[in-house]
């Protein structure tokens, strides 16, 4: 098990938004000076522009991006992996991945009735928040009904 941290992932997340800024900017300035260039006849493979420049410059960037993302999907890889050991997940549920949370599209979540609109984070509705394919924790959905059906009962009783 590697000691890869949240903060690692956040610290490359960082890196990553600010390579993709320096690129954008990079990018910007090459649009600019590819304009100046033309007007002055000059193209990327002359040795008197500025561009040829630049653009070993853009490309060592787009490498570095490269890099990064190719590192930050390491360690959300990395990550997930000691969630799930520490979850003691045998078969990661196919709907969540094991996280045992997913997000609806309304607020009425695995209740699906009338919800408002906003995209809401609630308890998975396959694996009932284990996480697991294999072992799934009480059906909330059932467990709700019944309830129901319960209330009901004694409500006619009483009556
Ligand atoms: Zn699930």
């Amino acid at each position: 098990m590697s000691d890869y941290t949240k903060y690692d992932i956040r610290k490359l997340q960082d890196a990553l938004a600010k390579k993709d800024m320096q690129l954008a900017a990079a990018n910007e300035q090459i649009a600019a000076l590819t304009e100046m260039a033309l007007r002055h006849g000059l193209t990327p493979q002359s040795s008197k522009s500025p561009l040829g420049y630049l653009s070993s410059l853009i490309t060592e960037q787009k490498k570095e991006i490269e890099k990064l993302q190719q590192e930050l999907k390491g360690e959300r890889e990395c990550s997930w992996r000691q969630m799930l050991e520490i979850r003691n997940i045998e078969k990661p549920c196919r709907k969540c991945s094991g996280f045992g949370v997913i997000t609806y599209g309304d607020t009425s979540t695995w209740r699906g009735r009338i919800g408002g609109q906003s995209i809401t984070a609630d308890i998975c509705d396959h694996c009932w928040g284990s996480g697991d394919d294999i072992r799934h924790w009480m059906n909330l959905k059932t467990l709700f009904i019944s309830k129901i059906k319960k209330s009901t009962t004694t409500y006619n009783l009483e009556k």
